[in-house]
């Protein structure tokens, strides 16, 4: 049987995801701008999932926009802001390891006439006092992931947030939270953020939706143009299967939360025990990371042969690095890590679905892969 653990890169979608997305394309198919009764359902449709989306991250439904994934609710954040925000301000601060949908947006607002202040982990790890330093009376902007995608590094977002606010109330805040929402409990007040990213295929649902949550009073400047859908944030006929799936997978992953994080604790602490009596494999997301994503180094094996092998055992995990085109992104490196150690890096991304026994069955598939490739 299959061994999923690359639920960082996506989810299997629940079944609760997959029933509404089923009942919206078969019953629910009309197009919610629609004046007939046809309409109003698909409208219905939408209105319950951003209520259950707006619940879960403590806003008022009107916060929410429905995009089509964290990719273009991040994209639209962020050069919203400059927009808005930047004309006579210069200055974006944001750590050195986000994930490619807010890093290339920032090279490209470089390539404008933008500073870029990326603060790096010192020691592999962050304070929120770097962050907080480094803004100054330029500064507009203000971006931080709340969970790093390759490492499961956990950031101190609420206290880099609320602490530039303090010296700083007009700096706008942004979070990509895609690795930390329906798995962490937050809420975008406890946080203190202006505009927040999430996607749906990480929880459990299926690909094509994606939420933009903006604070009452941010100003926007859409990507798209057309008919005004999403007031106006997002025009384009809204994906109402996708949505409703999103909606449906977050009902029913939040009672869940806690439990969860519980079990997840557990199971890193299964495989980090398994794992660490061998003197071949170290482990690169420490104390200071979400237990949901581990990172290691099988020293002398690279990511690409491992993850090969272990696909043959139909375990799925993906390379330590994420790898763009055959390009790192160096966020390993940025943590600490070696090129040799980078290049040997696995990440493992449990699921609420994972058992202890997926995770035992990994750990000697890792070793036994370990042994047979150095062999040959
Ligand atoms: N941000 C982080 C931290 C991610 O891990 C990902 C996906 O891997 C994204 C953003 C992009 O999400 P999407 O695929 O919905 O555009």
């Amino acid at each position: 049987m299959e061994i999923y653990l690359d639920n960082a890169a996506t989810t299997k979608p629940c079944k609760a995801s997959l029933d509404a997305v089923v009942e919206t394309m078969t019953t629910n198919y009309g197009n919610p701008s629609s004046l007939h009764k046809k309409g109003l359902d698909a409208y219905l449709q939408v209105s319950k999932a951003r209520l259950a989306v707006a619940t879960a991250l403590g806003c008022d439904t009107d916060e929410v926009v429905f995009t089509s994934c964290a990719t273009e609710s991040s994209n639209t954040a962020l050069k919203s802001v400059a927009k808005k925000y930047g004309r006579r301000k210069k200055k974006i601060i944001a750590s050195a390891v986000e994930h490619s949908s807010v890093k290339n947006v920032l090279k490209y607002l470089e390539e404008n006439g933008y500073e870029v202040i990326y603060i790096k982990p010192k020691n592999g790890k962050y304070e929120a006092s770097d962050f907080i330093n480094a803004a100054d009376d330029n500064t507009f902007l203000v971006t931080c992931m709340m969970v790093n995608n390759e490492t499961g590094y956990l950031f101190p977002v609420k206290e880099i947030f609320k602490g530039i606010k303090r010296l700083h109330p007009d700096v706008i805040c942004h979070c990509d939270a895609v690795q930390g929402f329906m798995k962490l409990p937050f809420t975008v007040e406890n946080i203190g953020c202006d505009l927040l990213s999430i996607s749906a295929h990480k929880v459990y649902a299926p690909k094509g939706s994606g939420v933009l949550y903006i604070k009452k009073g941010i100003k926007i400047h859409p990507l798209l143009l057309g008919g005004g859908q999403e007031k106006g944030v997002r025009s384009g006929t809204e994906s109402v299967p996708m949505i409703s799936g999103f909606g449906a997978a977050v009902k029913f992953l939040r009672p869940k939360v806690e439990d969860n994080f519980i079990k997840y604790r557990h199971l890193k602490k299964i495989l980090l025990e398994n794992l660490e009596e061998t003197d071949y494999i170290s482990i690169n997301s420490d104390e200071n990371c979400v237990p949901y994503i581990i990172n290691i180094t099988v020293s002398g094996v690279r990511s690409e042969i491992m993850l090969h092998f272990l696909e043959t055992k139909e375990i799925y995990v993906s390379s330590g690095s994420a790898c763009s085109k055959g390009k790192d992104s160096g966020v390993l490196e940025n943590f600490g890590l070696s090129g040799d150690a980078a290049d040997s890096a696995l990440r493992i991304s449990l699921s609420y679905q994972t058992t202890d026994s997926d995770i035992l069955a990994l750990c000697d598939a890792i070793k036994q892969g370990h042994e047979q490739i150095l062999k040959k």
